[in-house]
């Protein structure tokens, strides 16, 4: 069976939640009838407990499923189902009119003056965006130093209250930021201990399709799987571990109801250092007689309840949909300065354009041309990556992260060091006081 716990290692976008990849086979993994749940669920607790596995089919045969009208291609394997072809959607006019559309919830990080959550068409021209938000001051840039040179113990203060600050250059980094949310559908045959509880089968109804059942996310643009049982799927049969008896023969001691004592090896006695021989103490009580131990795992009855009916020896089996809803994020950083893409990433600057909508339109005159490939491009991606799921939302922004470079001379030595983002971090790759060892360089 196949549960909610999906395994997504072949989505190449980060998921906002974690995912653990189940790999117990299906009927040791207990069901769950449950219409949500999130994906940081572990399996820790339904350890294998049988090592006959080999011989045990995981599954009923798929020939004693019932035929589905629409669901004929089911296995016990979740497929995804894409969705129906959307009806064309209504065009959102004017590219231009896609921008009051959004805005959202931008809020962030607006305190720079840039233009917020506009149409980054009208927006200001590219000697503009280099120059939005605050510029820092010499004074600034050298206290943004120091305070950084302080957090690492061993780094040398003097040279950055000291140095000579010889040029500043300011070039902000952008930060193009694309989600997609988006929905799959799948679905599977699934099964569950039969219990008594009332069978929807076909007898009330066709099935309806996987695209045709209302599941809707609690949230938007949040990751989150919901299973539910497809209605009138559902059919009852036999066992197929235990073929309808609700027991299985032990797998620790094979039916014997005994395992041989390891502490007398079989024979009943022990001998202690001087050669005097005693019942064994471990299995002078045992059911089956001596030298054998009480199986404890069946409590030394050989057998045991069937752990894929509970016992009843029957099923209930039924087509399970499966839908995921993931927030799929790429982004594209244009840094004009030597600072590091995972460092500019970190931090935040000012929301320059932001956009949300069913679907959004590439950023077409942004005044950084690179933005606005790179929007074209990752829309493109996403859409050809989706393509068998259904997009629901999109939004995308222009994070406008002001960036500081400064040239310094101290001593003999020269260099760069830059500070970036609402921050104010810095990142400082030569800066000439770091011996760790305390001999600090004066
Ligand atoms: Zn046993
Ligand atoms: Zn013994
Ligand atoms: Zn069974």
């Amino acid at each position: 069976m196949k549960d909610c716990n999906k395994n997504e290692e072949d989505d190449p976008y980060r998921p906002s939640a974690p995912v653990s990849t189940g790999t117990l086979p299906r009927w040791a993994r207990k069901h769950h009838h449950v219409q949500q749940h999130h994906q940081n669920h572990h399996h820790h607790s339904h350890a294998v407990e049988f090592d006959d596995n080999d011989a045990v089919p995981s599954a009923p045969p798929l020939n004693l499923m019932d035929q589905v009208s629409g669901y004929e291609s089911v296995s016990f394997d979740a497929v995804s189902v894409p969705p129906p072809e959307d009806p064309p959607p209504a065009t959102p006019g004017e590219e231009d009119a896609a921008g009051p559309s959004g805005a959202g919830d931008g809020g962030g990080g607006g305190d720079g003056g840039g233009p917020m959550g506009g149409d980054p068409m009208g927006g200001p021209q590219a000697s503009g965006v280099a120059r939005w938000g605050h510029t820092l001051s010499e004074q600034e840039a050298r206290a943004a130093l120091v305070a950084h040179v302080k957090r690492r113990c061993c780094y040398g203060a003097s040279a950055a209250r000291n140095m000579a600050i010889t040029a500043l250059d300011h070039a902000s980094a952008l930060q193009y930021t694309l989600e997609t949310f988006t929905e799959r559908r799948e679905t599977a045959w699934s099964f569950s201990p039969y219990l008594g509880d009332e069978v929807d089968g076909s007898d009330n109804g066709p099935a309806p399709l996987p695209w045709e059942l209302d599941v809707r996310p609690s949230q938007s643009f949040a990751s989150e799987v919901k299973c539910q049982p497809v209605p009138h799927t559902s059919s009852v049969k036999q066992c197929h571990r235990c073929k309808g008896s609700g027991s299985i023969l032990c797998a620790d001691c094979h039916g014997k109801g005994w395992v041989h004592c390891i502490s007398c090896h079989g024979n009943g006695y022990d001998t202690d250092a001087s050669g005097y021989k005693e019942r064994c103490f471990y299995c002078h009580s045992s059911i089956h007689g001596r030298g054998r131990q009480d199986c404890s795992k069946c409590s030394a009855k050989g057998k045991m309840a069937c752990p894929t009916c509970e016992g009843g020896g029957l099923l209930l089996c039924f087509i399970q949909l499966t839908v995921t809803w993931r927030v799929n994020v790429s982004e594209h950083i244009v840094d004009r300065m030597s600072v590091p893409e995972d460092l500019v990433r970190n931090v935040t600057g000012a929301v320059a354009f932001v956009e949300e909508g069913a679907r959004v339109l590439p950023i077409a005159h942004f005044p950084d041309e690179t933005v606005n490939m790179a929007s074209a491009q990752l829309l493109r991606d996403h859409e050809h990556d989706f393509s068998t799921q259904r997009i629901l939302a999109q939004r995308h922004q222009v994070q406008v992260i002001p960036v500081t470079g400064a040239t310094y001379k101290w001593k003999s030595s020269k260099g760069e060091f830059y500070v970036y983002g609402n921050e104010q971090k810095v990142y400082a790759p030569d800066y000439p006081q770091t011996c760790c060892c305390g001999c600090t360089i004066l």
